[in-house]
């Protein structure tokens, strides 16, 4: 007789949600599945820029685990993975669970790089964990209402995600006159890692938006008035926001799946990591060996789902695996909060109101294709 299979899938990112979602249709036999995340609810990254904009309600951006786990007759144990022994293939937890299996997925994302001091500081906000996000931003309405005189936001980050939130930030304050949101870059401009036509773009629409825009500006610290420079420029900020680049989340590490607490999981083109055949890891909290400098976005961990579900199916059937190969040209859609979104594939930009209808079209197939599941 054959045993039964435990696979356990940790963090329930993007590519663990699709392995649930393809459960509930067709389960891989003689396999017991358990989903192991922090919370119950957890929200789609791609619709919280709206979301904070005003333009999604809760329910159109958050996707329940617990009841896909419940359709998918998956067990679901709500806790946070601490440790894990590679000699017992177990895992514990903040609550005091062991969890063994034979495989396990390890999707449980990122989180955001901050100096030192900005831990404890009462202005600090951070977007990670992606769960906290709208608590956070809604009490920083509230401060920001109840503020006399000028109330400073400073977003610090060149990316997609603090164009994104400086600009979603303007448009929810806009009816407070005494608000004013700034964006810190290190770099010449924001999105200064694409093309030069879409940081234009970007930089046109903040200055549309009445985001103020310090380029040039490398944060390395905060004092009492705001964010300080590596060169000493300050400036007054009620509240720091930081949208700096993915910085791995300390589970790796103290799970022996990284070489230090810096690092990222590095794993094989299969998503299997370098440390175990019998661990793979997917989205932001891994490292394509073959691509090292892959940028941490949810597109990605999206694009691996596939490849993860072959590959766990082929890794329970002793079957060969196949490679994750990362798309040369993706389809990058920026949400401006201004009824448009911005559009880059290869080396095309553009912006306007189709952009955002094509981005909030795609996003809502995707929250449809997890939510439909279990709501109906
Ligand atoms: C505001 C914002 C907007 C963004 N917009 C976009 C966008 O439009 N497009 C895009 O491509 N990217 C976007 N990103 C980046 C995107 O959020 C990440 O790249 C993406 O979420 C990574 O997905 P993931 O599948 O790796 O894991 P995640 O989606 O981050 O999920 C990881 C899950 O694991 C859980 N978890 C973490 N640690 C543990 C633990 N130890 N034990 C148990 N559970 C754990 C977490 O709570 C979470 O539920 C945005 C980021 C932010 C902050």
């Amino acid at each position: 007789m054959t045993h039964r299979k435990r696979l356990i899938l940790l963090g329930a990112g993007n590519a663990n949600l699709q392995i649930l979602r393809r459960w509930c249709d067709s389960p891989i036999p003689r396999t017991d599945l358990t989903v192991l995340n922090d919370t119950a609810i957890v929200p789609y990254s791609g619709m919280l820029p709206g979301a904070i904009a005003g333009r999604y309600t809760s329910e159109d951006f958050q996707i329940d685990v617990a009841a896909l786990c419940k359709k998918a007759r998956a067990t679901f144990v709500q806790a946070r993975a601490e440790h894990m022994s590679h000699a017992a293939q177990s895992i514990e937890t903040d609550a005091a669970h062991t969890l063994e299996y034979d495989l396990l997925s390890i999707n449980v994302g990122s989180t955001t790089a901050a100096p030192p001091d900005a831990a404890n500081d009462p202005r600090s906000i951070s977007l990670k964990p992606l769960h906290m996000v709208e608590a956070r931003m809604n009490a920083l309405e509230q401060r920001a209402r109840a503020h006399r005189g000028r109330f400073e936001i400073a977003v610090i980050g060149g990316g997609a995600t603090a164009f994104e939130i400086s600009l979603a930030l303007a448009h929810r304050l806009q009816s407070l006159s005494h608000a004013r949101v700034s964006l810190w870059t290190s770099g010449n401009a924001p999105l200064q890692n694409h093309s030069t036509r879409l940081s234009k773009i970007c930089t046109r629409l903040l200055e549309k938006h009445g985001v103020q825009l310090y380029p040039r500006r490398r944060v390395s610290g905060m004092d009492e008035a705001g964010p300080t420079t590596d060169s000493g420029v300050t400036e007054p900020a009620n509240a720091i926001i930081w949208a700096t680049p993915a910085k791995p989340t300390p589970f790796s590490f103290c799970a022996g799946l990284a070489p230090d607490a810096d690092s990222f999981i590095p794993v094989h083109d299969t998503l299997q990591t370098i440390a175990s055949a019998t661990v793979f890891a997917s989205g932001d909290c891994a490292t394509l060996t073959s691509h090292p400098n892959l940028p941490k976005a949810g597109v990605f961990s999206v694009r691996q789902g596939p490849v993860l579900w072959d590959n766990l199916h082929a890794s329970l059937h002793n079957k060969p695996l196949r490679p994750y190969r990362p798309q040369p040209l993706y389809l990058f859609l920026l949400n401006t909060s201004h009824d448009s979104a911005v559009m880059q594939y290869g080396r095309l930009a553009l912006e306007g109101r189709w952009a955002m209808r094509w981005k909030d079209a795609i996003d809502r197939r995707w929250m449809h294709g997890l939510r439909d599941v279990y709501l109906k």
